[in-house]
């Protein structure tokens, strides 16, 4: 089988109501949907972060991909991204959309879902967190979190609604003091959740060991990225012995793993298919935190559903993950998968898709319908807030 040609699409896709995180606000998530085609008539199918710089990787690359067998994996890899390229050229994240979509050739050549390529199922259903963060108002005039009081309903609304059992409160937006009182209104409202918090390193060392005294009686499950960088975490995690750290921000690729490890940065490395470089290699890294004796969870990057269902494949080989996903799936409207969304199970969970290769196909309407809303969005660009202009968000904020 050779790649015959290398398509993507850019896609924009509204949510329930703007989020907002430490650095700005989220409209609506928009990715890059990637179609590798062959000369077997199959068609892979992947997806990446949106904008300019990845659509850019995605034409450098594509020259380099025609012509190719999409199962030599390794020859690809080395070709388009090696580490080396990955790290001084950035192209980590295009590469990996390209993965996915070989990874779903190579099962829909065979007849086999993607998570038997990576050594096969140990679970057929993963368990995800209900992702809260504060919102703005719709376009309706509805959704808005804004104080305690809203998390707490909103809360209710996705426990009720989902079935999650685990929770992940999106911090950095209000000051921290505000946002402690908001995590243990959740933690009364929800005394048997595992609750974990993530201010996308908005805080400062100071900030961060103070805000970890406050929360130490109200069984925090994570602090995620409190600050920014190996040393400043190292730091907390070192005043801060009772609490337990995760990171996708400061540990987020194959080398960082190693040194996180001897320098107790973290306790929890959030992979993510994407930063590391396609679902076999996140695989292999999940394999490398099993040696270094580190825990495993899972980083949301506002997927669709073929991201989700990478993700999906990728969890159900890895034997060492404990923590529940995080996803902002639920987040979506709607998707560009035939048969609409993914759909959750009634407690929070998302089942492997059976299906050979990733198990999903496109709806081609829905492709049509929400590339034309990205023509009228700005795409990829995460790091500012519309209802705040002219404002930038400095590291630490606080
Ligand atoms: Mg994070």
């Amino acid at each position: 089988m050779k790649i015959t040609d290398v398509r993507w699409t850019p896609v924009f896709i509204p949510i329930e109501a703007p989020l907002r995180y430490a650095y700005g606000s989220h409209p609506g998530f928009s990715r890059l949907v990637i179609e590798l085609h062959t000369d077997e008539g199959l068609i892979g199918l992947g997806e990446c972060y949106s904008g300019a710089s990845r659509e850019g990787q995605l034409r450098e690359m594509r020259a380099l991909l025609i012509g190719e067998d999409p199962f030599q994996l390794e020859r690809i890899r080395w070709k388009l991204s090696s580490p080396s390229a990955q790290k001084l050229f950035g192209n980590v994240l295009g590469y990996a959309g390209l993965e996915f979509a070989c990874l779903d050739l190579q099962g829909k050549a065979i007849g086999r879902p993607v998570c038997d390529l990576l050594g096969g199922r140990v679970r057929d259903v993963i368990p995800f967190a209900g992702y809260l963060f504060y919102r703005y108002p719709n376009e309706h005039g509805t959704g808005e979190v804004s104080n305690g009081e809203q998390m707490v309903s909103y809360a209710r609304a996705l426990v009720e609604r989902y079935g999650f059992s685990t929770l992940k409160f999106k911090n950095g937006v209000m000051p921290p003091d505000e946002e402690v009182e908001t995590f243990i209104a959740l933690r009364k409202a929800f005394p048997r959740a595992r609750l974990r918090i993530d201010p996308n390193a908005a805080w400062s060392v100071t900030t961060a060991v103070r805000i970890a005294r406050k929360l130490s009686e109200h069984d925090v499950e994570y602090y995620e990225d409190p600050v920014w960088g190996m040393r400043a975490m190292e730091r907390v995690n070192s005043k801060t012995p009772w609490i337990t750290l995760a990171s996708n921000m400061s540990v987020f690729a194959f080398e960082d793993l190693a040194p996180a490890a001897r320098m107790n940065v973290l306790d929890v490395v959030l992979l993510d298919p994407h930063w590391y470089g396609g679902i076999a290699r996140a695989h292999i890294a999940a394999g490398v935190c099993e040696a270094l004796g580190l825990d495993v969870g899972l980083h949301s990057g506002a997927e669709f559903g073929i991201s989700q269902a990478a993700a999906l494949h990728l969890l159900a080989s890895i034997p060492n993950i404990s923590a529940a996903a995080d996803s902002h799936y639920h987040h979506l409207t709607d998707d560009i998968i035939a048969g609409g969304k993914l759909q959750y199970t009634k407690d929070g969970g998302m089942a492997v898709p059976t299906g050979p290769g990733l198990g999903v196909e496109l709806d081609r309407d829905k492709l049509a319908k929400y590339h034309d809303l990205a023509k009228h969005q700005e795409m990829g660009s995460w790091i500012e807030d519309p209802r705040r202009p002219g404002v930038v968000a400095v590291q630490p904020k606080w």
